[in-house]
């Protein structure tokens, strides 16, 4: 990241000393205009900026005016962040499975756990490809409940409908969130996140959530949150963002050289693509099966200077602060499966052709290749 920052330095600098001079450091003009921005980029829909991607979950959620104890559908393969939103609000977190080859949410499982008590679904778009969104689309008009899509690792991919159609991740429930955090594909140098909606009253509706619940200053409609982004990462964001394009076209190149090397080391399985998305990458996720060897290929890899990462160690449910969710190991098969056998390879912008043919070797060196 740091590399990465020195090329943009001289207009990183000046986006962040023309937001000193203003000193609008709270709603300044850059946090519009970058919400602009990025609205235009997502194909023409409404952005409203938050504190993080968790409160964007929050808002979200918030915004549904849904009962206590309304049934949240949820992946059991995901980060925290999904579920907590849910819970903190009183609403309840109920689990699904993931598909074993494309890790994101099983719609048949989606289905299966519709009840009259269920008040959203929330579908992650994990490591950069989108769940399916025909089937949750579907599922969510024919059932009448809100899709949430949880963005925050998939900003610039699409999806291609049946239909023919194309809608980006995120522009194709009620509801799209995403997260700035740093190391996500657009991120700030710091927390941020925002809603996208394609719906103006549902975009007014969140603006208000977001400052306290007010549209007009001391006069509160709502309880609310207060949840913004600082118009300093406004600044810096809108310089990454036309960054973006050519940094996600780079991790699919990147990917590309992975999936030809790998594909013929016969221990591990490269990610599935699923044809109607694209897939922007966030991480190169591969699966070890063989149990055990998963941590033992990290070690090694550790010990040849490549960091790696494990998303994730632990499904939610076993996590100590769900346990009040009732799950049982053994629940979610698939979920718990890949908790053991996912590895995230090293797939920043900057990767040289050079760095990654020496990961690809490590790789290939521990499997006797
Ligand atoms: C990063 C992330 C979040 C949370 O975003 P923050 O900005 O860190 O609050 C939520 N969901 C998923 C899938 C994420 O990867």
């Amino acid at each position: 990241m740091a590399a990465e920052h020195a090329a943009l330095q001289p207009a990183l600098n000046e986006a962040m000393h023309e937001v000193l001079d203003t000193a609008a450091f709270i709603q300044g003009p850059a946090v519009g205009q970058f919400a602009a921005e990025l609205g235009e980029y997502l194909g023409g829909v409404h952005i409203i900026p938050c504190a993080n991607g968790t409160d964007a979950l929050t808002l979200a959620l918030m915004s549904l005016e849904l009962p206590a104890g309304a049934e949240i559908i949820i992946p059991a393969f995901t980060y925290v962040a999904t579920l907590e939103a849910a819970a903190l609000l009183g609403l309840r977190p109920v689990l699904v499975d993931a598909l074993p080859d494309t890790f994101n949410i099983d719609p048949a499982a989606v289905e299966a756990a519709i009840t009259p008590r269920t008040g959203a679904i929330v579908a992650v778009h994990l490591f950069g490809q989108c769940a399916d969104l025909e089937a949750l689309r579907a599922i969510s008009q024919h059932y009448g409940v809100a899709l949430i899509e949880d963005n925050a690792q998939a900003i610039g991919a699409t999806f291609q409908f049946h239909s023919g159609e194309m809608a980006f991740a995120g522009a194709v429930g009620e509801i799209g969130t995403t997260s700035f955090f740093p190391s996500k594909n657009l991120g700030a140098l710091g927390d941020g996140g925002a809603l996208l909606t394609r719906d103006a009253t549902r975009a007014a509706l969140l603006q208000q959530l977001a400052n306290h619940g007010q549209s007009r200053k001391y006069y509160h409609q709502r309880i609310g949150l207060n949840s913004r982004l600082d118009t300093l990462q406004a600044a810096l964001l809108r310089v990454k963002l036309r960054q973006l394009p050519a940094n996600t076209a780079t991790r699919q190149a990147v990917a590309a050289r992975y999936d030809a090397a790998l594909a013929g080391v016969s221990s591990i399985s490269t990610p599935a693509r699923d044809e109607r998305s694209s897939h922007v990458f966030h991480q190169y996720t591969i699966q070890v099966e063989e149990a055990g060897r998963r941590d033992e290929l990290q070690l090694f890899l550790k010990k040849c200077g490549v960091p790696t990462m494990i998303y994730y160690p632990l499904p939610v449910h076993a996590q100590p602060a769900y346990a009040y969710l009732g799950y049982r190991a053994g629940q979610f098969p698939v979920a718990e499966r890949l908790c053991g056998a996912v590895l995230s390879l090293p797939i920043h912008p900057l990767l040289t052709v050079e760095q990654q043919e020496y990961i690809i070797g490590c790789v290939g060196a521990f499997f006797g290749n």
